[in-house]
């Protein structure tokens, strides 16, 4: 009895079974090692805003 229910990423939005839920929403490990590497010049940056809007600000202090 170890299987991982996989969820939505909330990103790329596919199902993964390894990642963190921040608040409600999933992301998964690739998306959030991304997002770690990812500076607020890089292109990516609005792109992972957007979608992270509503739990950007707890998850980035
Ligand atoms: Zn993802």
């Amino acid at each position: 009895m170890q299987t991982t229910e996989p969820k939505t990423c909330i990103v790329c939005g596919q199902l993964k079974e390894e990642g963190i839920t921040v608040v409600t929403e999933f992301i998964c490990l690739s998306c959030e090692s991304e997002m770690v590497r990812t500076d607020v010049k890089d292109e990516k940056y609005p792109f992972f805003v957007r979608q992270l809007r509503q739990i950007w600000v707890r998850f980035h202090v």
